[in-house]
């Protein structure tokens, strides 16, 4: 089939680009599936940490303005000469500082110095010290209150810083209370956790990490193109603030965003959510290390090349099966048609072969009839030259006897000529009639009489008016004239000649006979009497063709054949289904 052939190769190509196509799909949907997931855990993880830090922190932010109020602090900054005042309240704050589990707490007055402190024992403490340029002493005095992350500038700790303005009853400032909260417990607390949790300032560096190495490392979003601003690195304690590039590669659907930093681990991707809290202005930020799961990436795509396979397999076989049934389809119809044509073909055939059979029986029978035809015309003749004599004598009753003898024998010349046109005429197979057997035979025996009057044959009959078949009248004649006429041939230079035509009922059918006394057919002829052309007549005077038409005429009426010996003759039967008569009175009147 050529049409299939470059084909072949499409398919394959197809299913092959199919297979890409739907592992490529796969895996990115393993990937995304991945991502989305880890987003919404990611998620949940920096909700937590950002509650923990804003609790913190909150617990702490009414604590200095709470301690501001206190008149002790009040009248100490009014009267700081007293030393005994100064070291109550020392003990009071330190007291305090060890209740409220905060950092430092300590007081300073107009110029910035602290004049106490909770940590007033230990070395290093800030008492004495001047805080006057640190951002929460100037901030507390400009606005009332402040907040600010920096190191301690004496002990070097980082903390967050909040500070608040101490006021007389008039309003008057007096100075500033600030309160120091360490952060570096909660930072050991986040060790542990998966990713990397940094709080970010608003110079957007790292002052908090769960890792240390990323502590006080400058995040550069690549957006701000700007050149960066100058980070102040002292307020963070270091010398210098190392920047981390961070460069993004694709947002992800949950507000996440993929992105590749160098690292103090080396060159990573991450998955990166932030959260902003508001009231420090910091960002919380998680990073998470986005290593595409290369496990279920394989088996979703192993699961997608399997369903396409599948898939694809199963529409070439239902394509395939398309086609054959519809090929199939196309040879019935084609197989049909050719047998209709052959049907028809060979009916045609089968009609031009019965019309050559009856040509022959009748070329055969043109012997016998001219010598029937030339019999009646010597009589006639003869008849009318005693007309002539009678005449002269005037014999009016001998002319009458000798006219109703030519009458006699012109009505007989009459139906023997109207019937051997009638069996002339070609009658297509198909035309089917109600009739009667008898008269068929009667017909045959009509046709043939002069030869059976030459050559002394006796006919015996059986008959049976009642014997309606359906059928081909002129058909039928036919095969009775074949049969009658082999049956003299048989019996043609025999001593006894002896025909016999009987009708019979059985069941549901009739039985028509005719047995001869022509000697019978040989045992091995009597299979291959009924094959077309099959003669043991000399050529010239058998065709072989009579009883092979004969047999076709009687199966095509739904009835059979057969041959066998009887006595010392053959015997044929044809049995046909009986049909009804057409008339019960009809056909009593017909009867004796
Ligand atoms: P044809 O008469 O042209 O030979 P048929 O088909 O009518 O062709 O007959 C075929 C042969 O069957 C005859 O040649 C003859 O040998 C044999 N046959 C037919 N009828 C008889 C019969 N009644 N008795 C003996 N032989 C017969």
């Amino acid at each position: 089939m050529p049409p299939v052939r470059p084909r072949v190769p499409l398919v394959v190509l197809a299913i092959f680009a199919g297979l890409l196509a739907s592992v490529w799909l796969a895996g990115l949907y393993a990937e995304r599936r991945h991502w989305s997931e880890l987003d919404i855990e990611a998620r949940g993880q920096l909700e937590l940490y950002a509650q923990s830090l804003r609790i913190l922190v909150e617990r702490f932010r009414a604590l200095p303005a709470i301690i501001a109020l206190d008149t002790e602090i009040q009248a100490l900054l009014q009267e700081s000469s007293d030393p005994s005042a100064r070291e109550r309240l020392n003990r009071r704050l330190q007291r305090l500082n060890r209740e409220a589990g905060v950092g430092v707490i300590f007081l300073l007055d107009l110029q910035g110095t602290a004049i106490a402190a909770s940590n007033w024992r230990e070395p290093g403490n800030f008492v004495g010290g001047n805080y006057a340029f640190r951002p929460y002493f100037q901030g507390a005095l400009r606005e009332g209150s402040a907040r600010y992350f920096g190191v301690g500038a004496t002990t070097g700790v980082p903390g967050y810083f909040l500070s608040r303005a101490v006021r007389d009853a008039g309003g008057r400032t007096l100075g500033v209370l600030a309160l120091k909260l360490v952060m570096e417990d909660l930072q050991r607390d986040w060790a542990g956790q998966p990713g990397i949790l940094l709080v970010v300032d608003r110079q957007a560096v790292a002052i908090l990490a769960s890792r240390p190495a990323w502590r006080f490392r400058l995040l550069q979003e690549p957006a701000a193109a700007e050149p960066p601003r100058p980070v102040d690195a002292r307020r963070y304690g270091i010398r210098e603030v190392r920047p981390l590039a961070l460069q993004p590669l694709r947002p992800l659907d949950g507000g996440g965003e993929l992105l590749r930093i160098d690292g103090p681990e080396g060159r990573r991707d991450y998955l990166r959510l932030s959260q902003p809290l508001a009231d420090e202005g910091w960002t919380l930020e998680l990073l998470r290390e986005a290593r595409v799961p290369g496990a279920a990436v394989r088996s979703y795509g192993l699961a997608a090349a399997g369903i396409w396979l599948a898939l694809a397999f199963l529409f070439l076989f239902l394509g395939q099966r398309q086609k054959n049934r519809r090929l199939l389809l196309r040879r019935r119809a084609e197989l049909e048609r050719l047998v209709e044509e052959r049907t028809a073909a060979l009916r045609k055939a089968q009609d031009e072969l019965v019309q050559a059979a009856k040509m022959a029986a009748l070329g055969q029978m043109s012997a016998a009839l001219a010598h029937e035809i030339n019999q009646p015309l010597t009589a006639m003749r003869m008849q009318l030259g005693s007309l002539q004599l009678l005449l002269a004598k005037n014999d009016p009753a001998a002319m009458r006897t000798c006219l109703e003898r030519i009458d006699g024998l012109l009505t007989r010349m009459a139906a023997l000529t109207g019937h051997l046109k009638t069996f002339a005429r070609d009658t297509p197979g198909g035309l089917r009639e109600r009739l009667a057997l008898d008269t068929v035979v009667d017909h045959a025996l009509l046709l043939l009489e002069a030869r059976i009057r030459q050559d002394a044959v006796r006919v015996l009959r059986l008959r049976a008016p009642r014997a309606w078949v359906e059928g081909n009248a002129i058909r039928f004649e036919q095969v009775l004239v074949n049969l009658l006429h082999n049956a003299l041939d048989a019996m043609a230079g025999r001593a006894r000649r002896e025909l016999r035509i009987a009708l019979r009922r059985d069941g549901g059918d009739w039985l028509l006979s005719v047995a001869d006394s022509g000697g019978g057919i040989a045992a091995e002829h009597l299979l291959r009497v009924f094959e077309p052309f099959f003669t043991t007549k000399p050529v010239g005077e058998g065709l072989g063709l009579g009883l092979a038409v004969s047999y076709g005429i009687v199966r095509e009426s739904g009835g059979q054949m057969e041959v066998g010996n009887t006595g010392d003759g053959a015997q044929f039967v044809i049995r046909l289904p009986a049909a009804a008569p057409p008339d019960t009175l009809q056909a009593g009147s017909q009867e004796g």
